[in-house]
């Protein structure tokens, strides 16, 4: 870690994927939980039940190793590693154990679940500054469950927060994620808050969560009225982070490419993951995937109006081939499922269609957010060969290096930083560029309330 001189910016982080193993175990052992909810869908999942009473219990009278049991159930380590399904079963032992759980029953008042993330706020940022980092954005989502005052509460609470440490070493910012279904209620709140006393603090909006079923087209028309915002607020001008590419296995991968490349088409400032723009297409080998004809439709578009620049990549475009199928498919309901067979010829165009919309997300000034661990365990990329970030390097891709989950991932963004130098051979002055990057790429940056000199 402290072969990096400079302090660090960590641009793609959730809040209560902060919170530290130790931090966490420390709050329980004050509470009283009920695990049952926790503990079902756990074992759903894992097929064991985890024995979260009993190992609190050691804890509390400080059996040896217990803390060490703890934090085996709380990280989502390696060998957890394979699917989101598993990522959110451990990662609900945050919503159980926190004031969350107790709102949702209508057991304690929106106050105490506001405090709590208040408390969490200064705990992370104490621990993220030890860890080299000058700069984080935190995301957080409001909740369908709060009405419009409480969720109005909630983000003004957590920018107050932050102020604190407007003076200090480390400065904090927040972004705050919205549902991907229905975006708009949540955004009359961020508006409100952004052009608020404390707005300076609030720098973006992320959607994050379950992205398969939810094309980028369907934000175009948000993204244009957080646009039509910027344009009239440009001293609160917010930032559109948007994970895409992440999960995709209901389509195909020509589909899974697009969608990256609309989302910073339609006005995204940073992309979250982006792996089927970067990954080794080798990862699937010869295979077989079907997507809807709504998708196959909105590909045959893209090729014909990418046609002459996807040629330049050497990805042939049969027109009258595509108009034919067009048509041939119009007949067919929009959810009917079609069969997409990979052989050698189309991994190696998918290849070369990565490398145009690389070049396209490049020109359209949009920045891919790489967080390797948690594409290693969630995103099940396990082989630093076909990981995404080896492409982007290869294909000077501007990309930031960023934890995403920390704390439930036991990890530190010098980690993950010092995972891509190893594993790709990074040269300490393309690394150096990486770390300016993230400090130009930083909200306030990219939507251009602030000038890219770091501070
Ligand atoms: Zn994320």
């Amino acid at each position: 870690m402290s072969k990096h001189h400079r302090k660090l910016a960590d641009l793609h982080t959730h809040l209560y994927g902060c919170i530290h193993s130790v931090d966490f175990l420390e709050f329980l052992l004050e509470r009283d939980v009920d695990w049952t909810a926790y503990q079902r869908n756990y074992e759903s999942v894992y097929g064991v039940c985890p024995p979260i009473a009993e190992i609190l219990d050691r804890c509390r009278s400080g059996v040896a190793g217990s803390r060490d049991e703890f934090d085996r159930l709380f990280v989502f380590g390696d060998g957890d590693a394979g699917n989101f399904d598993r990522f959110q079963a451990k990662f609900e032992i945050l919503n159980h154990g926190s004031a969350l759980a107790g709102f949702w029953r209508g057991q304690v008042p929106v106050s105490a679940v506001i405090d709590e993330a208040c408390a969490f706020i200064h705990k992370i940022v104490a621990r993220q500054r030890q860890q080299n980092v000058g700069y984080i954005e935190h995301r957080m989502a409001l909740g369908p469950e709060f009405s419009r005052c409480q969720s109005k509460e909630f983000v003004l609470a957590m920018l107050q927060s932050y102020a604190q440490y407007e003076d200090a070493d480390v400065q904090a910012r927040l972004a705050i994620s919205l549902p991907r279904e229905d975006p708009w209620p949540a955004w009359e709140v961020v508006q409100e808050a952004a052009l608020g006393p404390l707005g300076h603090l609030l720098t973006g909006i992320d959607f994050c969560y379950l992205e398969e079923g939810y094309p980028p087209r369907q934000q175009r028309e948000f993204f244009d009225a957080v646009k039509d915002f910027n344009r009239r607020h440009p001293g609160r001008a917010l930032a559109i982070l948007y994970h895409v590419g992440e999960s995709f296995n209901d389509k195909s991968l020509e589909s899974a490419v697009r969608w990256v490349h609309e989302a910073a088409e339609f006005g995204a400032h940073r992309l979250g993951h982006a792996i089927a723009l970067g990954v080794d297409p080798d990862r699937y080998g010869r295979h077989v995937r079907t997507e809807n004809v709504a998708e196959r439709a909105d590909q045959l578009r893209y090729d014909l109006r990418h046609r002459e620049g996807l040629a330049e990549f050497g990805v042939h475009v049969d027109i009258a081939g595509i108009k034919a199928e067009l048509e041939r498919i119009s007949t067919f309901p929009t959810d009917h499922r079609l069969t997409v067979e990979y052989d050698d010829a189309k991994i190696d165009a998918l290849s070369r269609r990565q490398d145009y919309a690389i070049r396209c997300v490049r020109q359209l000034g949009s920045v891919i957010e790489v967080c390797p661990t948690s594409n290693r365990r969630i995103g099940g990329i396990t082989n630093p060969q076909h990981h995404p970030v080896k492409k982007f390097i290869a294909s000077d891709a501007p990309f930031v290096i960023a934890s995403d989950d920390p704390g439930i991932f036991g990890t530190t963004l010098a980690d993950e930083i010092e995972w891509v130098q190893q594993c790709h051979h990074l040269p300490d002055d393309a690394l150096a560029h990486i770390v300016d990057l993230s400090w130009s790429s930083r909200s306030e940056v990219l939507t251009g309330r602030s000038s890219p000199a770091t501070n």
